[in-house]
């Protein structure tokens, strides 16, 4: 590319930044996984508490009691640390299969993401659904192989189920050496040198190294575990494709490490990895351009709302990953979606160690933005052009209920409050012919979160009733006329979503093939993007 003229400060500052997510099957290790990379970003008062969060989340928040009862993670938080040099975003997402979908839209929000996979269970149900969502953009992955020092597959056996199961080659940078009561370390590839293992969850300083594989010392000191290590090393050289940076951004290829979270082992490799090799701000699609990192202006999209934490104050934060530009505050946007102008002030931004504040942020930091209704997921910010980012979706929701209240006279409480959580994304809302508000769900427990918010936030008792619904599709039609007809013969089928898309909700597999067949010419989407 000829040199373009990016302001210089812009450059530099994005070129250090990292985001990414982690993704796993719940229990795998990605609450561990986060807190050894906080302590390694210098945010050591915050290792401990993202774990304690997480059993005993937000005990100020009534309506996260669903939550609590149940120890998972329902909402996603950003966590900004210092490592060597660079920034790198922690963007958490809710592990629990209920709230895949606020997941995903966080993982619209990254550059790379760390896949955690626990090394007794392989590949989980959980992970192959987060991997096909990272594969919609190619998201570069690094997989962490945990929990070592127990007793766990064989390795070569994990590698290639991973292969096989999630379709992406690896590549083993790290191998172990021995596993469970006799895991010893791991052997590093491509530096030649064994890091060996010692137990301890707070440890910070660098594992003790060993230089070479033909070291005498390693006889010595693993007499039972060195020989296999060596066999499997001239195996790995057969068996495994080398590491490829070239194969790793495409999303081809993933650099396998193995370690131990808990114990604090492996956990430093990762982060240099990130380092490394995961990509900076990429340039991203915003419809009518790419917009790249470094330019001047700023822009970036709305990936995900949620409540406030705080419930004194009835605002909801919109998290907003920024493409281009430097947010500073107080500075002026506009709103594409809306045509005006609004002021971007007292953003928050998300630092990890409480003793640096900071005020801004360019390309791949994350800020939240309080909004009172004037923000939706997919909305696009800039300054100035008109941009539309792309490729944040919606799935067709797999449960439905009906929402009926105890109390007719709350309708218009139980119609704000369903506007607003679905518009928030903690439910999926429909309202169909004759104004029955229907609710879509990816997992049962948002019905739970929804009844409980409900309740709590709106002061609406509702209860919600089984729906004869199989499933709904997004409908495009040809034109006009195809439209009309549709919508006569399958008025009692339609609904439309909380942004006024028409949908088409069938009662069954079967009532939605035969009604595709009829209708060639109308597209029926499972997925639909934001904005
Ligand atoms: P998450 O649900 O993916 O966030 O998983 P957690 O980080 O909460 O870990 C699940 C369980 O596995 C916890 O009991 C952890 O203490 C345990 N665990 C995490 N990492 C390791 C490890 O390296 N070895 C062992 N033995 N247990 C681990």
């Amino acid at each position: 590319m000829t040199s373009t003229p990016f302001p210089p400060e812009i450059l530099r500052d994005v070129e250090k930044r990292r985001t990414f997510g982690i993704i796993s099957h719940p229990d795998a290790g990605k609450t561990t996984l986060t807190e050894k990379l906080l302590l390694f970003g210098g945010a050591i008062q915050l290792a401990g508490t993202v774990k304690a969060r997480k059993s005993a989340r937000h005990a100020t928040s009534d309506w996260m009691e669903v939550e609590k009862q149940r120890g998972i993670s329902v909402t996603s938080s950003v966590m900004q640390f210092e490592y060597e040099g660079h920034t790198i975003n922690l963007l958490d997402t809710p592990g629990h299969q209920d709230f895949s979908e606020d997941t995903y839209r966080v993982l619209t929000a990254v550059d790379a993401a760390v896949m955690v996979i626990d090394a007794a269970k392989g590949v989980e149900a959980q992970t192959i659904k987060l991997l096909e969502v990272c594969r919609l953009r190619n998201t570069p992955i690094i997989t962490f192989v945990n929990k070592l020092d127990r007793e766990v597959k064989e390795p070569f056996d994990l590698l290639s189920e991973i292969e096989d199961v999630l379709k992406i080659e690896c590549a083993p940078v790290t191998w172990p050496l021995g596993m469970g009561k006799a895991f010893r370390g791991v052997y590093h590839l491509l530096q030649d040198q064994v890091l060996r293992f010692t137990p301890g969850e707070e440890r910070r300083v660098d594992a003790e190294v060993i230089k070479g594989l033909d070291n005498p010392q390693l006889d010595t000191l693993f007499p039972m575990e060195i020989g296999q290590l060596r066999d499997d090393v001239e195996l790995i050289g057969g068996a495994s494709a080398p590491f490829s940076l070239e194969d790793f951004l495409a999303g081809r290829q993933t650099p396998v490490f193995f370690g131990s979270g808990i114990n604090n082992f492996g956990v430093q490799e990762i982060l240099q990895s990130l380092i490394d090799w995961a990509p900076a701000p990429q340039p991203r699609d915003a419809g009518k351009r790419m917009v790249e990192p470094a330019e001047a202006p700023f822009s970036g999209f709305v990936f995900k709302i949620q409540a406030n934490m705080d419930p004194k104050h009835r605002d909801r934060i919109a998290f907003f990953r920024i493409c281009s530009g430097r947010y500073t505050s107080g500075m002026k946007v506009k709103h594409v979606r809306l045509g005006r102008d609004m002021k971007l002030a007292n953003a928050l931004t998300f630092m990890a160690n409480e003793r640096v504040h900071k005020e801004d942020g360019v390309a791949g930091d994350i800020i939240g933005i309080h909004n009172h209704g004037q923000l939706q997921i997919g909305d696009t910010l800039t300054e100035g052009e008109n941009l539309g980012f792309k490729g944040i979706p919606y799935f067709a929701p797999e449960l439905f209920r009906a929402a009926r209240l105890r109390d007719p006279l709350k309708t218009k409480q139980l119609q704000k409050g369903l506007q607003e959580l679905g518009e928030e994304g903690a439910i999926q809302v429909f309202e169909q012919e004759g104004g029955q508000m229907l609710l879509g769900a990816v997992g049962q427990l948002q019905f739970e979160v929804v009844a409980q918010r409900l309740k709590d936030e709106y002061k609406v008792d509702a209860i919600f009733e089984s729906a004869e619904i199989y499933t709904a599709r997004w409908l495009t039609f040809p034109d006009e006329i195809t439209r009309r007809n549709f919508e006569r013969e399958q008025a009692i089928r339609l609904g439309k979503d909380v942004d006024g898309n028409p949908v088409y909700l069938a009662s069954t597999r079967y009532n939605l093939d035969v009604t595709m067949e009829k209708w060639p010419k109308v597209g029926f989407h499972a997925t639909r993007e934001h904005g």
